[in-house]
């Protein structure tokens, strides 16, 4: 009896989280916005924008490029830091309280303590960024394979964002929420949620 109560419970639980996530999603018109930070070809947020609606089902809104801050690059290293645009995002872009944002770079990111970083996001929070400079094969002095870019930015995007939604790493190597320690990681990876994350995302 007391077995059959907590399944109960469960399920109304369940079905009271379904009922509040398509109020939310339906109410607060919460949107994604995109934003090009520096001077790059824009074909790639095409992409983006119609990926990034399908797989989050909000709307999809790009801002106007800005120019990358300059007081963020580090002249002893030779990149920008991540956070610090971040930084200076949060201080000079006005945002909804339900929006998200995803500022997009090709210039080269790092973070204290690390030799580089694909991208950087507030967990649960509203900002992420990612860098595209690491995901083209003329990085690594290969020939250029615009398909696998594309891809590549994608999976880059989806996993910042997800964070921003509040997603964890994640130990399914598949997964996209798993922790690309190199781009070999990124390329093992699908460009989607797998199914206990796209629970949490879609409880
Ligand atoms: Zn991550
Ligand atoms: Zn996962």
């Amino acid at each position: 009896m007391i077995a059959i109560g907590l399944c109960l419970a469960i399920i109304a639980g369940g079905l009271f989280t379904i009922f509040l996530r398509c109020a939310e999603l339906g109410n607060r018109g919460g949107k994604i916005i995109l934003l090009p930070i520096g001077d790059f070809d824009g074909r790639v947020l095409d992409a983006l924008e119609n990926d990034l609606e399908k797989t989050f089902n909000f709307k999809v809104e790009r801002r106007e490029a800005i120019k990358v801050p300059a007081e963020t690059f580090s002249r002893v290293r030779g990149q920008y830091s991540s956070s610090q645009i971040l930084n200076k995002l949060r201080g000079s872009v006005a945002l909804e309280k339900q929006d998200k944002m995803l500022g997009i770079t090709d210039v080269d990111l790092y973070t204290e303590g690390l030799n580089f970083v694909f991208g950087e996001a507030e967990l649960g929070g509203q900002m992420a960024i990612i860098s595209l400079a690491r995901l083209h094969q003329s990085f690594y002095s290969l020939p250029e394979n615009k398909t696998l870019f594309l891809e590549r930015a994608k999976k880059e995007a989806v996993h910042e964002l997800g964070h921003v939604f509040g997603l964890a790493h994640c130990p399914d190597p598949e997964c996209v929420m798993h922790f690309s320690n190199s781009l070999l990681d990124t390329d093992r990876k699908s460009a989607s949620f797998c199914p206990r994350c796209r629970e949490l995302w879609e409880p």
